[in-house]
């Protein structure tokens, strides 16, 4: 529902057209009194209507700060603010003393929260007169911040950082002070912001655009139809092409109706990647692929890469989690032009990247590919050789290949470029379907000789047929958009729509940024767990005996996306490196509570959900790979509670740190419903209530 009098004192007291800041802070307190999704959707959308109706032109500027980015990933928008250049900037705007913005720090943990203390103390002597803020202005301030670089520029951020601290009033210093940390707190606005864009824009078109929103229906059901279509449409369009920038003004011109012919990919726009689904063993994987022809291929252990050329021969690399990282490969670039074949001009290729020894062409391990720096890599002084295992072609010659099929985008790809060896491969495959059991299980133990982690199945040709393990029980199937209901001998239509009936149908088409079942992960070491975990250190204890100088046991938590709280889920004292225990206790050294390092604190963060007090805690920055025997109930841990158990949250049974997740950012840790969806044969057993996971 639209409430125009959400933000009415502020807009009635705003005498020009350009939107206030004290706008977009009032949103994010409203967002941060609640944790009900809905309400936060409702402000959002409330948000964006009264600017989309009364400044569009700030909108961009809004959705940006409310992301908390000033651009997209794959450019650099790192606002390089230190703690001291923020207290610096404080001391001169608010007049507060370094000792007490110590002092403060101690007692909130939170810049934010210092900063606001602060001016509420603040010093009668004003030296410069406050100009109200206004979101635009907010914004461009920040990337001009971004963009300095070199000698000079820590006092020039530092003299613009003080005069928007100079400007800002009440709660927009609190919100202004936590952007400039780059750590918004105000829970999962980053997924939920394309739902409420897609809601505004349905509701909503600026004064004297020339598209009009469709006419809502009376019903709620078709209502929720037409947002969910909208939704649906925002999503696909964000994940073809992740950028606001192109996303808004796209938007403002045409509505929701032109996402899809205006918003498509984007040559050196990375699009989110396509995922694999998690099965168990062979076993499941024949069972969910039963009836369709699939390629099984080697899953190398190495660094996903998506390879971007236009028809000027300028290339970008990027990673699986969108950053730009054409510097970390100059080899790669250099090997382009070889690759293309007659005919090609432009194209966007997926690969996995992977340390190779080109004399004997054996694979290496993932951590000896680690060992390249990760930036201006002099091409003259490659230390660690890499191949491009290439497995899809996602663009070609100012196409889109998104929607055929992996058959025929393969085909292309093979086609159309041409291998070197020990540079540039194909991954290797076998294409096959569920009656190849011995074929396949050859194929799996060759890919675990070849130092691969398992296989990587993915339909060839779209499947519209619903593929059931047993096919005698279904009495009715049919085809709606991309699903398929099945009716099962037993159960009514309905009820068995209900129950699981309907699924998707299993489509070869490249589905960026979604997990589905028509890609199918199978891994070694199945039998011992579901899955790895990607968990978020928030915590570490001092190490007892050999380990004292460093922190151990660490404390780790899942992530949230509904409400953007990381849920501790264990203590991991197991398979670190003295090495990697050494860089640890730098990245995350104690500061004593100066707030010197950015990266730890006394003070638990409040959206940190644990019931252990560790010795120090650590600002969410990492995600780590972690293994474990199995899950079980927890009283300890809050990790997924309510979603196995209502009063206990869930743990894991002996984790052990694999790796560092370089690819990986925070928001795309393990969420609790994953954790909760991982077959366990403890929490199977409702009698199991012990021996509860590593809380020593
Ligand atoms: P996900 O990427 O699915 O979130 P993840 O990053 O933890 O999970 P895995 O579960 O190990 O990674 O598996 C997916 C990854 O496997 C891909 O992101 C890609 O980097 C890698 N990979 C290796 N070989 C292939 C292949 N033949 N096809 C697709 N991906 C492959």
């Amino acid at each position: 529902s639209f409430d125009p009098d959400m933000f009415k004192g502020i807009l009635d007291k705003w005498p020009t057209r350009k939107a206030p800041y004290a706008l977009l802070t009032r949103a994010f307190v409203l967002v941060n009194l609640t944790r009900s999704r809905i309400k936060i959707v409702d402000t959002l959308v409330n948000l964006l209507r009264t600017l989309i109706r009364l400044d569009p032109e700030s909108l961009l500027a809004a959705v940006w700060l409310t992301t908390n980015d000033i651009g997209p990933t794959y450019e650099n928008n790192e606002l390089g603010l230190g703690i001291s250049i923020i207290s610096k900037a404080l001391t001169g705007s608010s007049g507060t003393t370094t000792a007490t913005l110590k002092k403060l720090f101690n007692k909130h943990g939170d810049m934010g929260d210092v900063a606001f203390e602060a001016k509420v103390k603040q010093k009668a002597l004003m030296m410069k007169k406050p100009i109200p803020l206004t979101i635009k202005n907010v914004y461009t301030t920040l990337v001009k911040i971004a963009s300095m670089s070199g000698k000079g520029s820590q006092e020039n951020k530092q003299r613009h950082v003080e005069r928007l601290l100079v400007d800002a009033k009440g709660e927009e210093v609190r919100y202004l002070t936590r952007t400039l940390t780059q750590h918004l707190r105000i829970g999962a606005v980053k997924t939920t912001m394309i739902i409420a864009l897609s809601r505004a824009f349905s509701l909503s078109a600026p004064d004297g655009a020339n598209w009009e929103c469709p006419t809502m229906p009376k019903s709620k059901e078709a209502r929720q139809e037409l947002f969910g279509k909208a939704e649906e449409v925002l999503k696909q369009c964000f994940a073809r092409r992740p950028n606001y920038n192109d996303i808004i003004p796209s938007l403002l011109k045409g509505g929701i109706g032109v996402m899809e012919t205006e918003c498509g990919m984007a040559i050196h726009v990375p699009l989110k990647p396509m995922l694999g689904s998690i099965t168990r063993d062979l076993a499941e994987m024949l069972m969910k692929l039963h009836g369709t022809s699939f390629s099984c291929e080697f899953k190398y252990d190495g660094q996903r890469a998506q390879i971007h050329c236009d028809s000027n021969g300028k290339v970008s690399i990027f990673s699986r989690n969108l950053e730009l990282m054409t510097s970390k490969y100059p080899d790669l670039v250099e090997l382009i032009p070889r690759i293309r074949g007659d005919g090609v001009q432009s194209f966007v290729m997926e690969g996995e990247i992977v340390a190779i020894d080109i004399n004997t062409g054996q694979i290496k391990s993932f951590q000896i590919l680690a060992e390249r720096e990760r930036r201006n890599v002099d091409v003259g002084n490659i230390r660690v050789d890499v191949c491009l295992f290439a497995f899809d072609l996602m663009y070609l010659n100012g196409q889109e290949l998104l929607l055929r099929p992996f058959r025929e985008r393969r085909g292309l790809m093979h086609s159309m470029f041409v291998e070197i060896p020990t540079k540039f491969v194909w991954v290797r495959s076998l294409d096959a379907t569920s009656e190849d059991v011995d074929a396949i299980r050859e194929f799996f133990r060759s890919s675990l000789e070849t130092k691969c982690e398992g296989i990587m199945v993915k339909v060839l040709d779209n499947c519209t047929k619903p593929l059931m393990s047993k096919p005698e029980e279904v009495i009715e199937e049919g085809v709606e958009g991309n699903l398929v209901s099945v009716a099962m001998k037993g159960r009514d239509k309905e009820k068995a729509k209900l129950a699981g009936g309907r699924r998707k149908a299993l489509l070869a088409t490249y589905e960026p940024d979604k997990r589905l079942e028509s890609w199918l992960k199978v891994k070694k070491d199945y039998d011992s767990a579901a899955d790895t975990l990607d968990l978020v250190p928030i915590g570490g204890w001092h190490g007892l005996g050999r380990k004292s100088k460093w922190w151990s046991p660490i404390l780790l938590a899942v992530r949230n996306p509904e409400t953007g709280t990381f849920e501790a889920v264990c203590k991991c004292m197991s398979g670190f490196t003295d090495k990697y225990y050494a860089e640890m206790k730098d990245f995350y050294n104690d500061d004593g509570g100066s707030g010197e390092n950015i990266n730890t604190s006394r003070h638990k963060k409040a959206y940190y959900e644990a019931s252990l007090c560790p010795a120090i805690w650590f600002e969410p920055k990492e995600v780590w790979e972690i293994a474990f025997a199995d899950i079980t109930l927890s009283p300890t841990y809050s990790a997924a509670m309510g979603l196995v158990s209502e009063d206990r949250g869930l743990s894991l049974r002996f984790p052990r740190f694999l790796r560092k997740r370089e690819d990986k950012g925070i928001e795309e840790a393990s969420t609790p419903q994953f954790l909760a969806g991982i077959p366990s044969s403890l929490i199977l057993r409702p009698w199991f209530f012990g021996p509860l996971a590593n809380e020593s």
